[in-house]
């Protein structure tokens, strides 16, 4: 049930890509953290539903009650997912950018919040107007809680927010989110996890780790794009302003005045995506049900990919932390002499490798840890094979070791070997 869907078209997952040569090769994708593709179960489930969706909330027609019934019950697949309190509310959003800014619009007047300068910039910059306390992140995650405890000592009164992410986008660590969760908790602070990177590959539990909000993004838990996650309590959305303002959002307009509605649908104006919805709550079910599974599958690359990387020269992988913890399928690393965007572009065009390189919107983390350069990152999934990594570590080392063989240039010429 959870192999990623395998189709003709060229350009996804697990079919033939071309190469320079004229040759093709199956693609090995080493992406997931930017975006998971499609399980076959989200894309068998979305092709039954696709006759039926029609508007929510809106119409009396069997394909309204249908989808509205879907959407509604999608709410209850995405509680049980992070296994959130009955009392907490779910709204769906576009993906987890989205849900962070919409969380940043929801807290009260004044409140502090702290975080980690290496967070993802869609949790690093919502939070306008707020009193942003951003902690310099420290070599250990030890460190990283007396630092966060030291930091909320240090708010004003009022009301207090930790933002943190679950699983490093650049260094695929795991941040100790029930430790910090603990302190945030001695200070009266709330929580709100990031877990677009955490959820595909761990289950999260909202009541063990007591947290109070979670905010994830479909397309990178294997659904399409389109459709995200905040949920956590509901106290404080409830009183914010709607995030959009429009239809669905209100329970009467009069020529004077809105009543707005008091539930999720307060911030979720507009006629929804029901389908991306549906997709992303097929996909959490799928992940639900098998994560004995999906965790060792990925240890189990992530090691092959690790003692792989460790033979290799000139290799730099990025890390947050000096001290070991659990880890996701994500490396980031630089390697010497050769300029990340080009390798990334030669793995593409001469060994049909998908890889990312830059700075992955953590612009800080990645300039940190490379002092100031960009760098490539490998992430794994469900889709991942050991011949993937394999043909990964094959052609790194003959990159390394013999990069002149290829010229490519950016359009200002400056990609060299
Ligand atoms: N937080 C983290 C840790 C991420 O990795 C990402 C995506 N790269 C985001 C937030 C933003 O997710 P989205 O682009 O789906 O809004």
């Amino acid at each position: 049930a959870l192999e990623p869907v395998q189709t003709s078209v060229p350009t996804t997952l697990n079919t033939r890509v071309p190469l320079v040569t004229g040759e093709t090769v199956e693609y090995a994708n080493l992406d997931h953290a930017a975006s998971a593709p499609c399980l076959g179960a989200v894309r068998a489930a979305v092709d039954e539903f696709l006759p039926w969706y029609a508007s929510v909330h809106r119409g009396a027609g069997f394909a309204s009650q249908v989808s509205t019934k879907v959407y509604e019950r999608t709410r209850d697949v995405v509680r049980r997912f992070v296994d959130a309190r009955p009392a907490d509310t779910v709204i769906f959003t576009r993906n987890t950018t989205d849900a962070l800014n919409l969380l940043a619009r929801s807290v009260p007047r004044h409140t502090s919040v702290v975080l980690f300068d290496t967070e993802h910039h869609a949790a690093l910059l919502p939070w306008r107007g707020a009193n942003v306390r951003r902690i310099e992140t420290p070599r250990n995650r030890l460190a990283a809680v007396s630092a966060v405890d030291s930091a909320l000592a240090d708010c004003p009164p009022g009301p207090r927010l930790v933002v943190l992410t679950g699983a490093s986008n650049v260094t695929g660590e795991l941040l100790p989110v029930a430790e910090i969760a603990a302190v945030a908790r001695e200070h009266g602070a709330r929580i709100a996890l990031d877990a677009a990177q955490l959820a595909p590959h761990r289950a999260i539990s909202l009541r063990q780790l007591d947290v109070d909000y979670v905010v994830l993004s479909g397309h990178k838990l294997y659904a399409p794009f389109g459709a995200g996650a905040l949920i956590g309590r509901s106290d404080w959305l409830r009183a914010a302003p709607p995030y959009l303002a429009g239809g669905g959002a209100t329970k009467l307009v009069t020529a004077h005045d809105v009543v707005w509605n008091a539930g999720p649908e307060r911030h979720e104006a507009g006629s929804p995506n029901t389908v991306g919805v549906y997709a992303l709550g097929v996909a959490c079910e799928q992940l639900a049900g098998n994560w004995d599974a999906v965790v060792a599958h990925e240890h189990e690359l992530l090691a092959q990919l690790r003692r792989g990387l460790a033979d290799i020269p000139g290799l730099s992988e990025l890390r947050l932390f000096d001290d070991d913890g659990d880890r996701v399928g994500t490396i980031s690393f630089t390697v010497e002499g050769r300029e990340p965007g080009w390798v990334a572009a030669v793995l593409s065009a001469e060994y049909g490798i998908g890889v990312r390189d830059g700075a992955f919107c953590a612009h800080i983390a990645t300039f940190r840890l490379t002092s100031g350069t960009q760098a490539l990152r490998v992430s794994l999934g469900l889709g991942t094979t050991a011949e993937h990594i394999d043909r990964f570590l094959l052609a790194l080392r003959q990159i390394v070791a013999d990069g002149a063989r290829w010229t490519y240039a950016k359009p200002d010429g400056s990609w060299a070997p």
